[in-house]
């Protein structure tokens, strides 16, 4: 199969004159970048401040309930090992909790200081603005195993040109406040001080009627956001039911929300967000979404009749910047179903009318290499069966093996999603992590090799592998024999 590919695209190069279409109208009408991924309309981020014990005990399952991603921006001295926590703040284990499910974990810096008040100093003097924001940092990504701490809340908001000149050496984006939703163009300074809006509450609230005004007026501000194609980001400090909320509010607390106000409003927005209205998403991946499609530049390699190739590259860190772009892609008038390959993966995709011709929709990673599509002729039936509706974790081949095996799995469409393929011991010690990305919907195969693990290599026995996504996961059993 990967022969095969490599083969094709040899021929496609050979004989086909390289054309470099550097014009930036003529590649634009060829393919274009989508605003949103998914081509949705709007962007909308959850944002949820402080570490916050109520942040895993009541939110976790409402976001997972609805499979939307949140940020949580974590203070990590608040943070306890175990309970009994600091007052209203949550343990590691938890924020670890909501990683692993795909949830983002950024920082709240260490102490909570105004900024603005602290000098810039250094990353090892204390009480500096360096300190805060590099310490920060270090110790979640520490804590939180395998993900970066990409993006920053500053405390009260509050920030200036300083302040953001040395949140630009650690972060990618930070997150201040403002009424208005963000807009898709961002420039560098924009990105160190995204806009975002928390409920405001009046009183008295002695019942969930009288939270209903502020629940139409919030979703009166996402209508907004998503009629303006913007990117709105809430910020959220405590979730309680309601039958708590009057102990917080007597105690003064920031804008506590109750979760069934909470679980309202995440229904109403599950509904935007499934006819494609609002794309929600962790500020991390909507920053990286934004600069990816800000820095992509597009290469159209060949286009004939049969044939399209291209390709995606930007200048920032592969590293971070992982995430697809959503491109719509113009193909000839005969086309009406289009295989596309990237890399390792191929689809296959319907063709669709607009008044300015007929197009395919597709997610593209940039820097993944060179994207090829062509016109193919498919019934409906193998389009079906083509496009799998449930996950499946196949059996890994060969069973037992040494030292190397592979396993299939396939994400199922309509899920846009981390996914993680992790193999454990008996003991259920971790011992290779084979997946740890956002993954289209499609077939894969990932390959677990003894002669790639570091250190000393695992002994004769039984082991186990589990992917994970959302609220999906399974684990099947595998033998090693050396
Ligand atoms: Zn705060």
């Amino acid at each position: 199969m990967k022969n095969m590919k490599v083969k094709l695209f040899s021929k496609i190069l050979v004989l086909l004159m390289v054309i470099n279409l550097n014009a930036a109208g003529q590649t634009q009408d060829l393919v274009y970048i989508a605003k949103w991924f998914g081509n949705n309309s709007s962007a909308f981020s959850f944002s949820f401040d402080d570490g916050l014990k109520s942040h895993y005990n009541n939110v976790r399952p409402i976001l997972n309930q609805f499979n939307f991603k949140g940020t949580f921006y974590l203070l990590p001295p608040y943070l306890t090992e175990t309970e009994p926590t600091i007052w209203r703040y949550g343990t590691w284990q938890m924020f670890q909790t909501l990683a692993y499910e795909g949830h983002e974990i950024g920082s709240h810096t260490l102490n909570h200081f105004y900024l603005t008040g602290l000098t810039v100093g250094d990353t090892s003097t204390v009480n500096t603005i360096m300190y805060e924001l590099f310490q920060s940092k270090k110790i979640i990504e520490q804590r939180v195993a395998n993900k970066k701490c990409l993006t920053l809340a500053y405390p009260f908001a509050d920030h200036n040109a300083t302040v953001d000149s040395v949140a630009k050496l650690f972060y990618e984006s930070a997150r201040a406040v403002g009424i208005d939703a963000n807009n898709f163009n961002l420039n560098e300074n924009d990105f160190f001080s995204l806009k975002s809006y928390s409920v405001h509450f009046s009183l008295p609230r002695n019942t969930m009627d009288d939270d209903l005004d502020e629940l139409y007026s919030f979703m009166d501000w996402t209508e907004t956001s998503i009629d303006n194609g913007q990117w709105a980001i809430m910020m959220v400090h405590d979730v309680v039911p309601f039958s708590e909320l009057g102990d917080l509010v007597a105690q003064g607390i920031y804008e506590p929300i109750s979760t069934e106000w909470f679980t309202d409003y995440c229904s109403w927005l599950k509904n935007k967000s499934d006819s494609s209205k609002v794309w929600v998403a962790t500020i991390s991946d909507v920053t990286k979404y934004l600069r990816e499609r800000q820095s992509a530049n597009i290469d159209l390699i060949s286009v004939t009749d049969s044939v399209i190739v291209f390709n995606i590259t930007d200048n920032l860190s592969n590293e971070i910047y992982n995430l697809p772009l959503t491109c719509l892609i113009k193909v000839p008038e005969n086309w009406n179903a289009v295989y596309i390959s990237q890399n390792n993966l191929a689809d296959t995709l319907f063709v669709f009318e607009t008044d300015s011709g007929k197009f395919v929709q597709a997610n593209i990673t940039p820097d993944k290499g060179f994207v090829l599509l062509r016109s193919i002729i498919i019934s409906s039936a193998d389009l079906v069966f083509n496009v799998p509706s449930e996950f499946i974790l196949r059996q890994n081949y060969p069973n037992p093996f040494n030292p190397s095996t592979k396993i299939e799995y396939v994400i199922p469409i309509g899920l846009k999603n981390i996914v993680t393929l992790k193999v454990y011991d008996m003991l259920g010690n971790e011992i290779a992590t084979l997946v740890n990305e956002f993954k289209e919907p499609g077939r894969y195969e990932a390959e677990f090799n003894l002669e790639q693990l570091p250190g000393t290599k695992p002994a004769s026995g039984i082991y186990f592998y589990r992917i994970q996504s959302g609220n999906f996961n399974q684990t099947r059993k595998m033998i090693l024999l050396r």
